[in-house]
């Protein structure tokens, strides 16, 4: 018989980050990670993660356990387990928004499914290895720093940088230095978080192209408000433009592939309300000849292995995706699960997440 859901635990850790992070629009030095365990009927549990954050997905520890327990606790619990895309469906009906929450829950019912059926995520996500390659994101800082990072990370095993830019220092400069201090054989990416208008962004993309920097992609220059800038951009540069803040869901990927609006987009399942959608974006974006790669919020490891499974399932484990979140962290909140080695997010090869509970330590109910 079918194993149902018997219950929503959510779980709130705190934990501190080895390094503040810092983008355009925030300075962070800890997260809050917001935790859902799904128990099902046979005593298994599945873990999934909302990344809180006021100004990127609009909502918060408070608010997210209010979703949890609520209204998607309504839409799931006493259901089996054979089916979760329809499941991510009767969540995505029983509230507006709240991706975070829903990505939570739904990420902890695939975990509990794959569980049930004896294998990893990844694999039961299609995938065929159980590690994927990552980028390390660099802070906004002054070049001095960034250059000092740079080379760290480069030492240290990271074959793609990302970079962030936007926050009106001088951009231009900034990523040649970090360009001339690193080498040529470092993938540079840069994400500008919407920090700059149409025409600077033109400008400053083509002063990097004239220049040689070589700039792997260009991550969201113009405000997700604006497609029509995007648009604008993506249509007179070179390098390839990553649309993140502006595509949550298949339906506004729809409008970028409609409107030829960027070459490619980062998938985050914090935006998405999960890996069902997810897993229909990647499907879309295939069909148009749209680049994915899969990215993440700053949260733990938990979000990660949802993230990284679903990375692993697109079968090419040389990609450079956007999956550093964990690195950020003083340490994992929960036993098991997923770890970094060097550029590398290697995923359990248990059943489902592998994800055992919360560390010791670790955990307000
Ligand atoms: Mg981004």
């Amino acid at each position: 018989m079918t194993a149902t859901v018997r219950r929503l635990i959510v779980h709130t850790v705190d934990v501190p980050l080895v390094r503040p992070f810092i983008t355009a629009v925030r300075r962070t030095d800890a997260i809050t990670a917001v935790l859902v365990e799904a128990v099902d009927s046979d005593g298994r549990s599945g873990w999934g993660e909302a990344a809180a954050s006021w100004r990127v997905t609009g909502e918060s520890p408070a608010s997210i356990r209010a979703a949890v327990m609520g209204p998607l606790s309504d839409a799931v619990l006493g259901s089996e387990l054979d089916d979760v895309d329809r499941l991510a469906d009767h969540l995505a009906a029983a509230v507006i928004q709240n991706a975070a929450a829903r990505c939570a829950v739904e990420c902890a019912l695939h975990d509990l499914a794959a569980a049930a059926s004896g294998v990893p995520l990844w694999a039961h996500l299609g995938g065929r290895t159980n590690s994927v390659t990552t980028d390390m994101t660099l802070s906004a800082a002054s070049t001095s720093e960034l250059i000092e990072l740079a080379i760290g990370h480069r030492d240290a095993g990271f074959r793609t940088l990302k970079l962030k830019v936007g926050a009106g220092r001088d951009d231009v400069h900034s990523v040649a230095a970090v360009r001339d201090a690193v080498g040529a054989d470092v993938s540079l990416r840069v994400d500008a978080n919407q920090g700059w208008t149409a025409r600077q962004a033109i400008d400053i993309i083509r002063d990097w192209e004239d220049a040689s920097v070589g700039i792997e992609l260009v991550e969201q220059p113009v405000s997700a408000r604006n497609r029509d800038d995007l648009a604008f951009v993506t249509a007179r540069v070179q390098t390839p433009i990553l649309a993140d803040e502006a595509v949550w869901t298949s339906h506004d990927l729809s409008a970028i592939i409609a409107g030829r609006m960027a070459d490619a987009v980062n998938i985050k399942l914090a935006k998405s309300g999960g890996l069902t959608e997810a897993r229909r974006m990647i499907a879309l974006a295939a069909a148009n000849d749209i680049g994915v790669l899969i990215g993440c919020m700053m949260e733990s490891h938990v979000g990660i292995a949802a993230a990284a499974s679903l990375a692993a399932s697109l079968g090419d484990p040389a990609r450079a995706h956007d999956l550093d979140a964990g690195l950020w962290l003083a340490a994992s909140p929960v036993d098991s699960g997923p770890h970094y080695t060097a550029d590398s997010v290697v995923l359990s090869r248990a059943a489902g997440t592998g994800i055992t509970g919360l560390c010791a330590s670790g955990g307000r109910p």
